[in-house]
Order: C-alpha cells, then sequence, then structure tokens
C-alpha cells in the first residue's frame, strides 16, 4: 500500500494534485474539505460544519477524526490513500498514525507544496469565482491562513521527526510539480 499525506497551505494546490495522484497510483483520494462539503445539506451537522468553514477556522476534531475514519476504513482494501487537508493538527495526526498502526499501516510520505501567502490568495480568488465555495473570499482566506500558521503549519515537525516530509516547490505549472512529486514517488523505500 501506498499512503500519502499532500500537505500545504490553502491555495497551495493540494486538491489539484490528489487528484492526479489518485489517478496515476490508483489511490483512494481523501480530501476532508470534500467530505465536510458532502455533509452540509445534513440538518445540524451541516449547519454546523458550514460555521467553522465560513469562519475559516478548524472544524473540531470530534467531527472531523471520525468521518476520515470512516472513510479509510471503507476503503481499506484498496492500493493506498492520498490524504488531502488531513490531519490538520497534532492531534488528528496522532489519532491517524494510531488508526493506520492498527490496520498495520503507515504513512509514507509527506509531500509539503510550498507556496507564498500572496500567490495563494490570488489562486484562491480566482477559484471562488468558479467553486462556488462561500469560504473563497480575502476575509476568510485570511483566516484559514492564520489558522494555517498555528496549528497545521506545526505538523511539518511531526513528521519531520518521522522523516517523511519532502519539500515541492508549488510555484511551477501543474504538469511539472506532478513530475517532481512522481520522481519522489519512485524513490521512497
Ligand atoms: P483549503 O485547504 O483550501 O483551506 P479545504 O477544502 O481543505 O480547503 O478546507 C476548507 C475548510 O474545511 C477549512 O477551512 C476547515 O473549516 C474545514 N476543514 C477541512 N479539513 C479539516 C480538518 N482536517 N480539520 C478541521 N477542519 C477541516
Amino acid at each position: 500500500m501506498l499512503n500519502l499525506i499532500i500537505f500545504g497551505p490553502p491555495g497551495a494546490g493540494k486538491g489539484t494534485q490528489a487528484i492526479l495522484l489518485a489517478k496515476k497510483y490508483k489511490l483512494t483520494h481523501l480530501s476532508s474539505g470534500d467530505l465536510l462539503r458532502q455533509e452540509l445539506k445534513n440538518g445540524e451537522l451541516g449547519k454546523k460544519i458550514k460555521g467553522y468553514q465560513d469562519a475559516g477556522k478548524l472544524v473540531p476534531d470530534s467531527i472531523i477524526i471520525k468521518m476520515m475514519e470512516n472513510a479509510v476504513a471503507k476503503n481499506i482494501k484498496g492500493k493506498g490513500f492520498i490524504f488531502d487537508g488531513y490531519p490538520r493538527n497534532p492531534r488528528q495526526a496522532k489519532h491517524l498514525d494510531k488508526f493506520l498502526k492498527g490496520n498495520r499501516l503507515n504513512i509514507n510520505a509527506v509531500f509539503n507544496l510550498k507556496l507564498s501567502q500572496e500567490e495563494a490568495a490570488k489562486r484562491i480568488i480566482l477559484r471562488g469565482k468558479t467553486s462556488g465555495r462561500s469560504d473563497d473570499n480575502l476575509k476568510t482566506i485570511n483566516n484559514r491562513y492564520k489558522v494555517y500558521r498555528k496549528q497545521t503549519a506545526p505538523l511539518l515537525e511531526y513528521y519531520k521527526a518521522q522523516k517523511k516530509v519532502i519539500n515541492i516547490d508549488g510555484r511551477p505549472e501543474i504538469k511539472l510539480i506532478s513530475k517532481e512529486i512522481n520522481t519522489s514517488i519512485t524513490k521512497l523505500k
């Protein structure tokens, strides 16, 4: 099994690369943001989730951890996973490691897509014109960035300690980034 994490600030291109990786290696693409958005129509829970997303805050761990574990369990017989947007804080990472270990699995690599806040904000504003996502606006983006720096970026240390982080320049065009990631994958032990 090949289990990967695509990491990086909002707007870095995680989703785009995750889709390409899923296709090439036949992995299950688990986007926490997409899974949460699928729940939006789901009554009270949906309302709660939308509130957090529109504020650019993390949805509570009590909601997201179970949701992701269920999604992993459903696809455990597949060729592997590409985690996109998850984990997003140290607690989520520890839960994921524990859950994978319980299934005799582990994370093989964490691709850290690097892009400046200015570049990323430009991309998100552009995406907002067609995505229909209510959180793709300047105010929410700034908050998502704050949350990223405070809660998510520290995770890099956690995975660095496991020697799993591979830094990728997020500026080039999609195909070039994808090529760089694929080359790194062929070198994984
Ligand atoms: P982006 O990476 O561009 O911010 P996502 O679709 O990954 O977009 O996330 C959108 C929103 O969904 C986040 O701002 C947050 O509210 C919620 N969310 C996504 N993943 C998580 C997570 N792992 N933990 C908590 N909240 C999450």
